[in-house]
């Protein structure tokens, strides 16, 4: 058994680290989450070293690297902002890992190029009002015409980032099976096709990039942009989904990380009775509980990434991973808010963001209510 990095991976780290220090240092996280504006040049600058590209094969221009190497990109761009980790994590994973997976030959040669050199942007549109938690009890429709295209009809919600992207791969019904699970098809779809009404929707937190509501109105797509096989699209889809808990959960500890090192360097520097308030018991237990969570967080998140890329990994790690990371995450920030006290409250002081942001970790991408029934389930309950 070993726990450590290999030499190559601590190098990657440490140049992740000093990139991202310098393209996307505090005050830029801070200037995109209160204007509203997606981090794109950090984005960008990541994009021109090629870190999009880190899963794709090298036969389509990517480096072709490991779910660990993943996990370590996750990490660090969390670390430095959250709201930049889940972006790459959408085009990575639904733009790379699903192109990669589900594609045809024509699909992977035109996406998998584009995606790995950054020019394309992704995002994943499941969840409808009436169906979150739910998710395969979904209605959007999409109708073939007979004439090698499919309509679509519907309404999705919640769609992260559909408003800066160039294809959102979208979860609609092509048939009525005798499960929900049935009749559900996978799509390519391009953000700027007739019919479609993209509204931005006003959150608590995730300010930079955040989410959306999208009408499809008779939107006709190629039947070139089915992803996969038709009507057997659901389990390609959860499928995804605990990819995506590998990388949510990879950069929410990276940002879980970061609320903490605020939380300690305030401990250390706030004096309250004549000392540096961390001196109190009551604060550096709390510190010492953060400490813990976010380390038993890393161990998990990088046990993940190493069974996923072993290919031994089950939905039940995902799940347990996924609970675990995120409540931590919303732990770690609570604390961390009530260590500044006061100036925890306040907008000027970084731990507010932390608080805001953290909240969706135990909502989006399966609840942790969610996350506790299938736990439950695997243990026969
Ligand atoms: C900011 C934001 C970004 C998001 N981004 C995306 C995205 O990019 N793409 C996408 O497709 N979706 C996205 N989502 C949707 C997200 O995954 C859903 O909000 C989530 O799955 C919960 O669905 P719901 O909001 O409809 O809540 P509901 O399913 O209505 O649940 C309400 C409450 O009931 C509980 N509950 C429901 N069913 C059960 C049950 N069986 N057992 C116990 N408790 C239960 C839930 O845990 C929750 O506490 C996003 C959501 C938000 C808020």
């Amino acid at each position: 058994m070993d726990f450590g990095f290999s030499q190559e991976q601590e190098e990657l780290r440490e140049h992740l680290r000093s990139h991202l220090s310098k393209v996307c240092p505090p005050e830029y996280a801070e200037a995109c989450d209160r204007d509203g504006t997606p981090p794109r040049e950090a984005y960008n600058a990541l994009a021109e070293q090629g870190w999009l590209g880190i899963i794709v094969p090298k036969e389509y221009g990517g480096s072709e690297q490991n779910a660990i190497e993943l996990a370590i990109l996750l990490e660090e761009a969390g670390r430095h902002f959250e709201e930049l980790g889940v972006w790459l994590f959408r085009t990575i994973t639904y733009g790379g890992y699903a192109v990669m997976a589900h594609g045809t030959k024509a699909q992977k040669e035109y996406f998998l190029p584009k995606v790995a050199k950054g020019e394309l942007s992704f995002c994943f549109g499941l969840t409808e009002p009436e169906s979150g938690s739910d998710a395969a009890a979904l209605k959007t429709r999409a109708r073939p015409d007979g004439n090698e295209n499919y309509i679509l009809n519907g309404q999705k919600v919640f769609t992260s980032g559909m408003d800066i992207s160039d294809y959102c791969l979208l979860v609609a019904r092509t048939n009525d099976g005798e499960k929900k699970q049935q009749g559900i098809t996978n799509f390519l779809v391009d953000t700027t096709l007739d019919g479609i009404d993209i509204r931005k929707i006003d959150t608590l937190g995730h300010r930079a990039i955040g989410t959306t509501q999208v009408f499809y109105e008779d939107v006709q797509v190629p039947a070139t942009a089915v992803l996969g096989t038709v009507d057997e699209g659901w389990a390609a889809a959860d499928a995804y989904l605990w990819y995506e808990r590998l990388c949510l959960s990879a950069a929410r500890t990276g940002a879980a990380l970061a609320a903490f090192d605020c939380a300690l360097e305030y401990a250390k520097s706030r004096n309250q009775f004549g000392r540096p308030i961390g001196k109190f018991q009551a604060i550096s237990h709390k510190l010492a509980d953060m400490k813990m969570m976010l380390d038993i967080s890393r161990t998990m998140v990088y046990r993940f990434a190493w069974l996923v890329s072993e290919g031994r990994a089950t939905r039940e790690d995902a799940a347990v991973l996924k609970l675990y990371s995120s409540e931590t995450y919303k732990a770690v920030s609570d604390m961390g808010l009530q260590i500044f006290g006061g100036y925890g409250y306040c907008m000027e002081y970084p731990m507010q963001r932390f608080f805001r942001d953290s909240r969706l970790s135990v909502i989006g991408a399966g609840t942790s209510e969610i996350q506790r029934n299938i736990i439950a389930r695997s243990l026969g309950l």
